[in-house]
């Protein structure tokens, strides 16, 4: 089963990636994540995203298309996958739809999940994550349950990504209605769109999204 998050930047697509991941079996293929990974590594693709990413302008199509491929040949499609910030243009989405079919794969569901602006500026604002395991928390409304310790690896060191700020988070979403909301059209016309209602605990979206796929793949 391959199927996409498709949202604004903090409308919780990570999270809810790691829980069909997990609960389907599927990788998880996370752009954004990759791309944090080469800059951590300080590779060249690493070097020269890092402003572009920071100010919330997207990195070029053929970049992470790349990044994708690079998981398509290590076997990533066989189990199938839930893809979290790919794609983001009309271009990705065409360049992925062509690499499932040379694979003899499909597209399942494009779960759209949406949250009012304001609402997403307000999470995004106080989002760190676990710097061991990635699991992410809220200053407001999702502390460690022992302050400074991860509830779920026991770190204890935090970190919060460089564009979580509220300029670069406008952007980001000046940048998601111009290139990425499109999208949204593009898959309704293919009949693969369900969108869902984000805002909510996280198990309540996480149930939304499972009642949102095709039926005869979920699994109880
Ligand atoms: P994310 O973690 O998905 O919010 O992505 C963080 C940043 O990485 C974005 O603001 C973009 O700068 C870049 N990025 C991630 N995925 C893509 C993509 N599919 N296309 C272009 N840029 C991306």
């Amino acid at each position: 089963m391959n199927i996409i998050l498709l949202g604004p930047p903090g409308a919780g697509k990570g999270t809810q990636a790691r829980i069909l991941a997990d609960r389907f079996g599927l990788v998880h293929l996370s752009t954004g994540d990759m791309l944090r990974a080469s800059q951590a590594a300080g590779t060249a693709v690493g070097l020269e995203v890092r402003d572009i990413m920071a100010r919330g302008d997207l990195v070029t199509d053929d970049i992470v298309i790349r990044l994708i491929e690079e998981e398509f040949d290590k076997g990533a499609s066989i189990a199938g996958a839930v893809f979290d910030g790919f794609p983001r243009t009309l271009g990705q989405a065409d360049a992925l739809g062509m690499m499932l079919e040379r694979r003899g794969d499909r597209l399942d569901a494009v779960i759209e999940m949406r949250v009012d602006d304001e609402a997403l500026i307000a999470r995004v604002t106080g989002r760190f994550t676990c710097a061991s395991c990635g699991e992410v928390y809220h200053e407001r409304t999702r502390r460690p349950k022992v302050d400074g310790v991860c509830d779920k690896c026991g770190g204890t060191r935090f970190v919060r990504r460089d564009d979580d700020n509220e300029r670069a988070m406008r952007h980001r979403l000046y940048t998601y209605y111009r290139d990425t909301a499109p999208l949204i059209g593009y898959y309704y016309a293919k009949g693969l769109l369900r969108s869902i209602d984000g805002l909510g605990e996280i198990e309540e979206v996480a149930a939304r999204i499972a009642a949102a796929l095709p039926k005869a793949e979920a699994r109880p």
